[in-house]
């Protein structure tokens, strides 16, 4: 089959890791050959397996460099899957193009916002070069509305701190920017 790149975005807590694993199994089931790999630093929940908040997972690969996933899911391989595509440098969207030119299907997953709801890394070309793009979301914490923001609620400037529920929350646009008047 013919190559192409898909894109699954939103905020934490949105479903991002589930919906990534419900494809790739649906994929495995279809005798697909599937490679699954995820960022080195990400090991919030485990070294080796993509986990969602959900307590699903996948065994992956993590790499420190996208040049690495080229390396990885050489020939034969029919769908690679990337899990927190934002931590990886800009050269990560020249890999997926690379993959989905060369015939396999690329599902990538990641915050399309940092924690200022800026965009955040290789996300944004990834999105505007994907065949398809699916935006999940969270449910604010705050109001029950949908939510696309992920608040920090500990003091850090730096655009990467791993964290999970102690360090972030879904909130939608108005709480988030009550959240940051408040600060
Ligand atoms: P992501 O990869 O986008 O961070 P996951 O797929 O790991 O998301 O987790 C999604 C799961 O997180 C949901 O099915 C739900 O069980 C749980 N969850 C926890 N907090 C929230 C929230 N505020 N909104 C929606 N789901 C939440
Ligand atoms: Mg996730």
């Amino acid at each position: 089959h013919r190559g192409w790149l898909e894109v699954i975005c939103g905020s934490m807590f949105s479903g991002k890791t589930e919906e990534l694993i419900r494809r790739l199994t649906r994929a495995r089931i279809a005798r697909q050959r599937v490679e699954i790999f995820k960022p080195a630093l990400d090991t919030r929940y485990h070294a080796q397996d993509v986990v969602s908040h959900n307590h699903t997972s996948i065994r992956s690969t993590p790499v420190q460099l996208p040049s690495e996933i080229l390396l990885l899911a050489g020939g034969g391989t029919d769908v690679v899957g990337i899990d927190e595509a934002q931590f990886f440098d800009e050269s990560l969207v020249d890999v997926c193009r690379q993959l989905a030119d060369g015939g396999t299907r690329v599902i990538v997953a990641g915050l399309d916002m940092d924690f200022r709801g800026r965009p955040f890394g290789p996300m944004p070309a990834l999105l505007a070069t994907a065949e398809f793009v699916t935006k999940v979301h969270a449910v604010c914490v705050c109001c029950g509305e949908l939510a696309a923001y992920s608040y920090r609620t500990v003091p850090s400037a730096s655009q990467v701190l791993l964290g999970e529920t102690e360090a972030y929350e879904a909130r939608c646009r108005p709480c988030f920017l009550a959240g940051e008047a408040a600060q």
